[in-house]
């Protein structure tokens, strides 16, 4: 009981620092009370339970949700996660996270985001078809190619992305790809979808890096999460000559100054990113966080960089791979010291946008190459982080308060010109 009051309090912070940075973008913008009235939450919220007979013969009830934060641009557009964590307030501010990604890398989408109460790391595969298909037959009636397109997210993968695929065209009687992304190649999935988180970290590291003066080449990096993003990533960079000084997962931490042997842990680690557990002279998770370093990067859960250790931070740039990691509070103080913060909005977004890419080739039938979705990402990520970073000069406004102006505009502007508001 103790542990679920906790979460839930926890979650209910991210909705509401959330909340408090689109109030002050959309002030910023100069937008009447009214607009923030509309995007403060999610224009629709399911909650569903989905039974489920699990392998002992038992049925067991789990409760899901699906947020649609905003569909005035677009269909709705983000992940499921399947996680013991998950709140309605986190999938609200998760879905409202995603309006913004649209609207930064500039997709034809709103925001939107689904999560399971569940831990996967419990269940047998068979169990988890059963679960990801009884979702898709509770939220089949919100869903769909043109109204809200789901993907992957902490703890779902292009498996689970395959069964929703073949529920939902059951139930619609039509092989339908675009009603989800992050599908397997053979069920249209994209070619680079499954890097592309970690690519577009890559490239906002490289750009948050020049701007810096800092060499990539022998930069000291320390990523935290060996999940789908920290794992790409950290190969990414090594690959581009850093130096992989630390990298952690739920259970600790491997740190070495001469840098880890990237290819061997990805190689060691299971399919949620646990390394760790095969090592002894591990350090916390919060040793990790402070060591000293030229980048890091926290790619694993919410509230990791808060006002109790943001003056302990000993990197020059911090770039959130993560949703969430930094609290309002520690944004304020990194700024102040000078640290250069590429916030999440920005960062992580390379996934949905090779997301939308998966989800124009569906459409059209018509698949391209890896490089034709590399160049494309490439070019998307560097025009954006250069606008938000643009928009933080020129505006005086931190990095993070930037990406929510130029995150909130086009939505807002939507929300107009449809005479909502
Ligand atoms: N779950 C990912 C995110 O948080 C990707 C969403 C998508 O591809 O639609 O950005």
């Amino acid at each position: 009981m103790v542990a679920d009051k906790g979460n839930e309090s926890h979650q209910h912070d991210v909705l509401k620092s959330t909340q408090t940075v689109i109030h002050l973008a959309l002030d910023k913008l100069g937008y009447p009370e009214e607009v923030f009235e509309l995007l403060k939450e999610p224009v629709r919220m399911l909650t569903v339970k989905i039974p489920v007979r699990m392998d002992d013969g038992k049925v067991k009830v789990f409760t899901g949700y699906r947020a649609q934060h905003n569909d005035a641009v677009g269909p709705t557009k983000g992940g499921i996660r399947f996680h013991p964590n998950v709140t309605e307030k986190e999938v609200k501010a998760l879905s409202i996270w995603m309006s913004l990604k649209c609207g930064i890398v500039d997709l034809p989408y709103g925001g939107g985001k689904g999560g399971i109460i569940c831990d996967p790391r419990d269940m047998s595969f068979r169990e988890l078809e059963r679960l990801s298909r009884g979702y898709v037959r509770a939220i089949s009636q919100i869903v769909g190619p043109a109204k809200d397109i789901p993907a992957p997210d902490v703890f779902t993968n292009s498996q689970i992305m395959a069964w929703m695929m073949d529920e939902y065209s059951r139930i619609d009687e039509y092989n339908s790809p675009g009603f989800i992304t992050g599908k397997p190649l053979v069920l249209g999935g994209s070619h680079g979808r499954e890097t592309a988180t970690a690519k577009g970290v890559t490239i906002c590291i490289g750009e948050a890096a020049k701007k810096k003066g800092i060499d990539l080449k022998g930069a000291r990096v320390v990523v935290q999460g060996f999940g789908n993003a920290g794992s790409f990533l950290a190969k990414f960079m090594h690959d581009a000559g850093a130096k992989i000084i630390g990298i952690s997962d739920a259970y600790g931490g491997l740190h070495d100054e001469n840098g880890l042997d990237i290819d061997y842990l990805l190689d060691r680690r299971d399919s949620f990113g646990t390394v760790t557990k095969l090592f002894n002279d591990t350090i916390s998770n919060e040793e990790l966080l402070e060591l000293d370093c030229d980048i890091l990067v926290p790619a694993a859960i919410e509230n990791q960089i808060t006002e109790e250790n943001a003056h302990n931070i000993r990197a020059g740039i911090v770039v959130e791979a993560a949703n969430g990691p930094t609290t309002l509070e520690a944004t304020k103080i990194l700024t102040e010291r000078g640290i250069l913060l590429v916030p999440d909005v920005l960062a992580s977004s390379g996934g949905v946008t090779v997301s939308y890419f998966e989800w124009v080739q569906n459409n059209q039938g018509y698949y391209w190459t890896e490089e034709e979705v590399e160049e494309k990402l490439e070019k998307i990520l560097v025009n954006s982080f250069q606008n938000v970073y643009d928009t933080a000069q020129t505006r005086r406004v931190d990095m993070r308060l930037s990406a929510y102006m130029v995150g909130v505009r086009k939505m807002a502007e939507a929300c107009r010109f449809r005479g909502w508001i």
